[in-house]
């Protein structure tokens, strides 16, 4: 059986003691890696690396070679795209076909932000003051806390990373405790592109010990997290003590809204693949179908017959439409939602049950799930429940649509199915969420700036944008003059 170190300093090592843990496969129940299990020491050994990083080689490099250094890594992501996915795959059992895609295009984002280092410019500021020069330099925040969940490893850490390294920080990342085996791997390619040493560092372990350390070790400067709304706010909290920079993505409860001028089947696939795509365990899951009332039955008879048909089975296969749960404590979350929402009155019409798949030694699928009836202050429409299970809520126009999409903790994303622009716009205009999808859904790209309002987030990731909240600014005053030395005596 393999055993995965720990990646500090440029090199691999045990963890301090040599403790590891199990990693599993979800689709065969069978652990296949050893993982280091990192120690508060090592946190530090890799925060320390991190920050001489800083004043090494890296912190004195120019931005145009810290962006050819982050091309090349992306030419490499590329190249090993097929592995990283069967890693990300083995351990987190998303479809290949979905992982595949996203290792492919993990290199576009250390691509377009290596195209980006060397356009991050101060400015030269006009002041009130004469003989004063005055101009700011953006600089990076230091040693940057990477904090990733196990449902897309890489993409995830690629969104932090790629600004991150644009803007001149270094990196520790800590992967989450169900997937950290890919992001090992991973951390291959920043040697093999000629990073210097101690600019990533990704310690493995738990959240509550190595996390935890991370998230409080004083030379820490941010953290950028992807979680859930639970650790997101411990962190917030304990990064307030020290008063570190965050960004945080976390998670949601979208409505997928469909009007009944919209193009029904295209609504259909999008409902389908908003909710069971990736088994729902995405943050950007539309795992509230908000359905307006003169399509309702129709929608729902088509809906079911798709839904029906999807293929469970080995996520490695091709044919596959739905995979496995991912871990244990969510395979028993998403069975307890079924039984809370059957609890609340609603109506299971398809799934709700755990079920098994001809060849899986694992035991965690659960059927896609769907439920009518239910109302908008239902747990199962108000809480995140991270699995195949959706909610359908009818409406009878767009007020009351909005007021339902908008009724929620969350605002991570909505998708809004109709024909007419107005409506597109002024749905657009009024949903309070980060990302709206009109007549399609679960687009993302390095260009656009994804985020949540309210409960599902702090921050943007992705898009231009994004490399500010790895900056800092510096404000430079030079006197040209003399007679400027004191500017609070000047006439
Ligand atoms: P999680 O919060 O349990 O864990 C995420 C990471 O945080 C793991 O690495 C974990 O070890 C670590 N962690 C947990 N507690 C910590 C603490 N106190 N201090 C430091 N680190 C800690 O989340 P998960 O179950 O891995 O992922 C699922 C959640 O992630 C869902 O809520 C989902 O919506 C959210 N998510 C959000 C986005 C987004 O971009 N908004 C994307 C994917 C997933």
């Amino acid at each position: 059986m393999q055993t995965y170190d720990l990646y500090i300093d440029g090199a691999r090592r045990p963890a301090e003691g040599g403790r590891t843990f199990d990693t599993e496969n979800p689709y065969t129940g069978k652990v296949w890696a050893k993982i280091a299990h990192g120690t508060e020491a090592d946190v530090d050994a890799a925060v320390e690396a991190a920050d001489r990083a800083l004043a090494g080689e890296w912190g004195t490099m120019t931005a145009t070679a810290r962006g050819k250094l982050m091309m090349r890594l992306a030419d490499l992501c590329e190249k090993h795209a097929a592995d990283l996915a069967a890693t990300e795959v083995r351990d987190n059992g998303k479809l290949l076909a979905e992982m595949g895609g996203q290792t492919r295009y993990i290199g576009e984002w250390y691509r377009y932000f290596g195209g980006l280092a060397d356009k991050i410019q101060g400015a030269v500021i006009p002041t009130d003051k004469k003989g004063i020069f005055n101009f700011t330099r953006r600089e990076p925040l230091g040693v940057v806390a990477m904090i990733t969940p196990w449902n897309s490893p890489l993409l995830l850490l690629a969104w932090k990373l790629a600004p991150a390294l644009a803007a001149g920080n270094t990196a520790v990342v800590k992967p989450s405790e169900f997937t950290s085996a890919s992001t090992l791997e991973f951390a291959e390619l920043f040697k093999e592109a000629g990073f210097p040493d101690g600019v990533l560092n990704v310690v493995t372990g738990f959240g509550q010990d190595v996390g935890a350390a991370l998230v409080a070790h004083r030379k820490v400067a941010k953290i950028a997290f992807t979680g859930s709304d639970a650790s997101g706010a411990r962190i917030y909290q304990r990064a307030a003590q020290d008063l570190k920079h965050v960004t945080l993505e976390l998670g949601g409860k979208s409505p997928n809204i469909v009007f009944e001028d919209a193009d029904l089947e295209a609504a259909v696939m999008g409902a389908i693949s908003g909710i069971f795509a990736a088994t729902g365990q995405t943050c950007i899951a539309g795992s509230r179908l908000l359905l307006q009332r003169s399509i309702k039955e129709r929608f729902m008879e088509r809906l079911i017959e798709v839904a029906k048909a999807a293929k469970m089975g080995d996520p490695m296969d091709e044919g596959t439409n739905v995979g496995p749960i991912t871990t244990p404590p969510q395979y028993k979350k998403v069975l307890e939602y079924i039984d809370i929402a059957k609890g609340e009155g609603a109506t299971c019409v398809l799934g709700g049950k755990p079920t098994s798949v001809e060849g899986s030694t694992g035991t965690m699928f659960v059927e896609p799930t769907i439920f009518t009836g239910v109302r908008n202050e239902m747990r199962i429409a108000q809480e995140e429940v991270f699995g195949p299970v959706l909610a359908v809520i009818d409406f009878e126009d767009e007020d009351e649509a909005v007021q339902i999409a908008n009724d929620v903790d969350f605002g991570l994303a909505a998708g809004v199915w109709t024909s007419s622009i107005g409506r597109a716009l002024r749905m657009s205009e009024r949903l309070k969420v980060g990302t709206v999808w009109v007549n399609t859904y679960r687009a993302v790209s390095y260009t656009s700036p994804f985020g949540g309002y309210k409960r599902s987030g702090l921050g943007r990731e992705s898009g231009i944008e994004s490399v500010n909240e790895f900056l800092q600014t510096k404000s430079v005053w030079i006197a040209t003059e003399t007679s400027a030395a004191n500017p609070f005596v000047m006439k």
